[in-house]
């Protein structure tokens, strides 16, 4: 089977096993994903989940983030991890989007890409969630799971992951096939020596399976 038939195997076949599968951070405004994705580094979307409720209680809008004292934003993310670079970053961001973007999130790869703390797997999020735009997000889960799977072949550094991906998942895909990575390597493809295969509803084509 060629990678590209391959993939759209996998993708319809994840579409059956997790329908509802979204971005598993909270937010209700698209400024506060931005913070949420910083904080996510290193840390569980769960976690990230609770801090921001007490970070959007004191500080409920880009401008009262905006004109916070790093140190006070640093207190509460502090449970996240790395929180005085999380802080400086989310905080150099709301700046940014108060000053240059009227408050709002630029709809633009390369301009999320310049914000502090904003990389390509943000930047890629952002633009698929927010703005349902074509995206590929290469996290741990992503990485790991399409390596197994065949469709790229002992890639491992993030943005030659993305760019293997973006040749053979149609662009409208992305995005939720990356979200249904999520949940798959959560529940069944996960991160132990042996995953739970038996269980796989993709366990005839996967190629960790010797399926060619
Ligand atoms: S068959 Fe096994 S290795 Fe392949 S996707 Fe499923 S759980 Fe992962």
């Amino acid at each position: 089977m060629t990678k590209e038939k391959l993939a759209l195997e996998i993708i319809e076949r994840l579409k059956k096993e997790y329908p509802d599968a979204g971005c598993t951070l909270d937010y209700d405004q698209a400024w506060k994903l931005l913070v949420s994705v910083r904080l996510a580094a290193q840390c569980t979307d769960a976690r990230v989940n609770v801090v921001v409720e007490g970070l959007y209680e004191k500080f409920p809008d880009v401008d009262a983030l905006a004109a916070a004292a790093v140190a006070e934003i640093e207190e509460i993310v502090r449970p996240c991890g790395l929180g005085k670079s999380k802080a400086r970053d989310i905080s150099a961001c709301m700046k940014i989007l108060k000053e240059d973007y009227d408050g709002k999130i630029p709809k633009d790869f390369n301009a999320l890409l310049k914000l502090p703390g904003v990389g390509r797997k943000s930047a890629n999020l952002i633009m698929g969630d927010v703005f349902g735009e074509p995206a590929i997000v290469t996290d741990t889960h992503c990485i790991r799971l399409v390596n197994r799977m065949g469709l790229v072949d002992g890639i491992k550094e993030p943005k030659k992951v993305e760019m293997a991906l973006w040749k053979i998942i149609p662009p409208k895909e992305g995005s939720d096939f990356c979200h249904r990575l999520v949940y798959h390597g959560r529940d069944i493809c996960t991160a132990r020596t042996k995953p739970y295969c038996d269980r796989c509803c993709l366990q005839d084509i996967c190629a960790k399976n010797g399926v060619e």
